[in-house]
């Protein structure tokens, strides 16, 4: 998949549209889910153009893909979510439903979430 700038992601990390930011770090930002699925629905990006965790995986620096995972326990710990527990989900391609072609982690917690997928 190649990148696609125009993405809303990439437009958020620019500044060009508005997000409600929750954390920012060197590596990632942060933010609430416009739609959010859950109490909690946070969304956390890499700042590097990366357009899935294929991409991602593949040919992000070890320091970024330590720095996302390192954001994401920190909001979790920020937003006190450890103790009652959270999900994290990343979609990838198409079976999975990726919307935005920016690699993106959500958190989701503030209720009980039932079982992993739907059937
Ligand atoms: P996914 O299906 O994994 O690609 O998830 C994309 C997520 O981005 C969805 O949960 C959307 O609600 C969310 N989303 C789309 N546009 C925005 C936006 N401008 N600000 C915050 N979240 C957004």
């Amino acid at each position: 998949m190649t990148y696609d700038t125009d993405n809303i992601f990439a437009k958020i990390l620019r500044g060009e549209i508005p997000c409600d930011k929750v954390y920012e770090d060197e590596w990632v930002l942060a933010f609430n889910d416009i739609a959010p699925q859950a109490p909690v629905h946070v969304l956390v990006i890499p700042k590097g153009a990366y357009a899935s965790m294929d991409d991602f995986t593949a040919n992000a620096s070890d320091a970024e893909i330590v720095g996302l995972y390192r954001a994401v326990g920190q909001i979790a710990r920020d937003l006190g979510l450890v103790e009652a527990g959270y999900r994290t989900i990343n979609n990838t391609g198409r079976d999975s439903h990726q919307e935005v072609p920016h690699l993106h982690v959500h958190i989701l917690a503030g209720r009980p979430l039932g079982p992993m997928l739907a059937r």
